[in-house]
């Protein structure tokens, strides 16, 4: 899958939230399902930068993984922000499969200094757990974040996005898709409201004729 892998919109705005989104759409139903393989995953991983390519190369060859664990991640990110999107708050039941994770990587995570100063990661060796751990701490990064209250769902498909606008607004992953498809809709539906208030009209006008 490949080249779907490669035309996925990244609309997320945050690594987490990108990774939520390798699924088609999250409503009305749960769209297709971008990761299927390992392999997906990889080409996921490369496309987003996840590790820094000088150790991707490695990474790739190592032994795969378990992709019921990483979409357990990504189905854990996307029910804690969408929860929280829906009811303004976090359910503290959701953040178990995260801090699982996070347990997990914070055994291998050091500071250290490096060109850009202190830092928190994961410097050791490639790990072949090391870009689902990044991702896990992409989620906890925002989620402690003041930016946690800008994390929204599209109107149209359901997929979760930080909203970077000046005024907050957004309300679409996507204008171009999203959007006008939400535009069409409301569109079709003005439209088709005006016409039976037309056909309305001319049918209570008839009945005054008779
Ligand atoms: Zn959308």
């Amino acid at each position: 899958m490949q080249n779907q892998i490669d035309e996925i919109s990244l609309d997320g705005g945050w690594l987490c939230l990108d990774f939520a989104n390798t699924v088609s759409a999250r409503k009305p139903d749960r769209g297709e399902e971008y990761l299927q393989t390992w392999d997906d995953y990889v080409s996921w991983v490369r496309r987003l930068a996840v590790i820094p390519e000088s150790e991707f190369n490695n990474w790739r060859t190592m032994t795969p993984g378990d992709m019921d664990e990483v979409r357990a991640l990504r189905e854990a990110i996307f029910e804690l922000f969408d929860y929280y999107v829906k009811n303004g708050k976090i359910h503290p039941g959701h953040l178990d499969t995260l801090n699982g994770f996070l347990h997990e990587v914070y055994m291998y995570t050091c500071i250290k200094m490096t060109e850009n100063g202190l830092q928190r990661g994961i410097f050791k060796k490639t790990y072949v757990e090391k870009p689902l751990w990044l991702i896990a701490l992409s989620a906890e990064s925002l989620l402690l974040s003041d930016r946690l209250p800008r994390v929204k769902t599209c109107d149209n498909c359901g997929w979760l996005f930080l909203d970077t606008s000046k005024n907050g607004t957004r309300r679409w992953c996507n204008m171009h898709t999203c959007g006008s498809q939400i535009k069409a809709k409301a569109w079709y539906h003005r439209k088709k409201e005006e016409g039976n208030r037309k056909e309305n009209a001319s049918g209570s006008s008839e009945a005054t004729i008779h």
